[in-house]
């Protein structure tokens, strides 16, 4: 059942930590073998989806804003030659990210599987489909933008899936990526954790037992591979913080697998932590990729860290 090699550079995978998890040795693409458990009843009882709505709200507006800066910047003058330019919100959820890229004038269309969370995105004005990518496409339709915001690394297939988002691109079009980076400090921790016998965070991480765990942890090297086996290139990489202190309750609590005092205790952790976590790599890096053959990795483009 586990694909004996990686998918984005083929080389033959080994063991990871966990039963479920594996590491490339060549590329560092990490995967696992974690099933979704949307719409069953168990795990989607866990979250409770306005605390999680009102939990990664402040973080999520903030790197937004950051994300649409980025975008406009690195967006080549190609794209859209006949305005507006055209966004794809793939798995847009509650419309956080649509809404404000809607609001920078771009045609914004997305894509959310979850027909409860696509009603919300709806209700704030967003022209939504339901449904997966690329399936929800009509035949032709093309985009400036295709932005996965924390959903490609949940997608089974991932070259298949950023293959079609390749075919899906217009002239100078760009996919954006935004993903948990494995070389963040909460990942890394978690993995040391799991050594000494500590196996909640890690589990966590990859959220196992979530409605839709993470399949993948990449860094540039997996990243700018599984580009090269799409079709694409690294135009542009950038870190997004991953901690911001409003909300973190809230975003602490919003697992009710969590009892109150060990959220307070985590809370605690992550405020003490906070000072030496922002000189630390970041957990969430966002890889701007364009339509091409495989370049080397460009340093001068990448890892300028943004200022919480
Ligand atoms: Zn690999």
């Amino acid at each position: 059942m586990t694909p004996a090699r990686c998918e984005a550079c083929d080389a033959p995978l080994r063991a990871g930590l966990a039963p479920w998890h594996r590491r490339c040795p060549s590329c560092g693409l990490e995967s696992s073998t974690l099933t979704p458990a949307i719409g069953e009843g168990g795990a989607a009882a866990r979250i409770d989806e306005d605390a999680r709505e009102t939990a990664l709200q402040p973080i999520r507006d903030h790197n937004f804003d950051l994300l649409l800066r980025w975008l406009l910047g690195v967006l080549p003058a190609a794209a859209g030659a006949a305005p507006p330019r055209r966004l794809l919100d793939v798995g847009c959820a509650h419309g956080w990210f649509a809404a404000k890229a809607a609001a920078a004038g771009f045609d914004v269309l997305g894509i959310e599987p979850d027909a409860a969370i696509a009603a919300r995105a709806e209700a704030r004005g967003v022209r939504v489909r339901a449904g997966y990518f690329p399936d929800a496409l009509e035949a032709g339709e093309s985009f400036d933008a295709i932005v996965f915001n924390d959903v490609l690394e949940h997608v089974p297939g991932v070259v298949d899936a950023m293959r079609a988002c390749r075919d899906r691109l217009g002239d100078g079009g760009l996919l954006v990526v935004n993903a948990p980076d494995r070389r963040g400090p909460f990942y890394r921790t978690a993995a040391l954790l799991w050594r000494a016998g500590v196996r909640g965070p890690f589990e966590r991480m990859w959220q196992k037992d979530m409605p839709s765990p993470h399949l993948y942890y990449f860094d540039d090297a997996s990243m700018a591979q599984a580009a090269a086996a799409a079709g694409l290139r690294v135009r542009a990489t950038r870190r997004l913080p991953a901690l911001a202190l409003r909300g973190l309750y809230a975003r602490i609590r919003f697992d009710r697998s969590l009892s109150a005092p060990a959220a307070l205790l985590l809370y605690a952790g992550s405020l003490a932590l906070l000072p030496v976590l922002r000189l630390l790599p970041s957990d969430i890096s966002v890889w701007f990729l364009e339509p091409g053959r495989s370049n080397s990795h460009t340093p001068s483009t990448v890892d300028r860290q943004a200022t919480g």
